[in-house]
């Protein structure tokens, strides 16, 4: 099966392509059929993984995957939540971003540092598709006092995953594809395409 991925973030790319490797599913980013990015309009992380693969099968006429996805701090009541990608003012500025986090949280405690980063993915067959596949996975832990690692992206160095002593951008991708939010959501679609076929 193909599917075009609603998404030009080039680190969602390599890891649902490493998460999809021998699924029989094949992923062609919406940048290589010339998509431009949906604006995202929506108010849950939902609604804009539906408003993105709506664009993407509309435009390109295939079957469409979206990921939305963003990190929840629990002492900034959620934020950067569903605007992840454009907390500092710029679209997909990981550096501005994490340092606005940093900041937004100094002098705050360990105990409450607490967050996790969320994924929704979502499957339209086509774009007037009136039962979308969609799966949302989790993953918890907390924000870091300085970045570490360098692997994964976007808020990877400022995350400690729940029970784990390596930040995510520590992590061998293969676990972080293990644990993660996205690999977690992934799974579910993997068993809702297998139910279907
Ligand atoms: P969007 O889904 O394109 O609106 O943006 C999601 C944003 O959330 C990304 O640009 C990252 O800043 C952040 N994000 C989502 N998943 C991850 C992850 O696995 N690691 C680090 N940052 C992530």
């Amino acid at each position: 099966m193909r599917l075009v991925l609603a998404s030009g973030n080039a680190g969602k790319v390599v890891e649902l392509e490493q998460l999809l490797a021998g699924s029989g599913v094949q992923l062609v980013p919406q940048t290589a059929l010339g998509v431009s990015d949906a604006e995202e309009t929506g108010l849950t992380f939902v609604e804009n993984a539906l408003i993105k693969a709506r664009h993407a099968a509309r435009v390109t006429g295939m079957p469409a995957l979206a990921d939305d996805s963003g990190i929840c701090v629990d002492f900034l009541g959620g934020a950067p939540g569903l605007y992840a990608a454009r907390y500092a003012g710029k679209h997909g500025d990981s550096a501005a971003n994490n340092a606005k986090l940093l900041h937004e949280l100094a002098g705050v405690p360990t105990e409450k540092r607490g967050a996790y980063f969320i994924a929704v993915l979502v499957v339209l067959r086509h774009a007037d598709d009136p039962a979308p596949l969609i799966a949302e996975g989790r993953w918890p832990g907390r924000i870091l006092e300085a970045p570490r690692g360098e692997g994964g992206f976007g808020y990877d160095p400022l995350f400690l995953p729940a029970g784990h002593d390596l930040g995510a951008a520590e992590l061998d991708p293969a676990l972080k594809n293990r644990l993660s939010h996205r690999g977690q959501a992934l799974e579910v679609l993997k068993a809702r395409f297998a139910e279907l076929s």
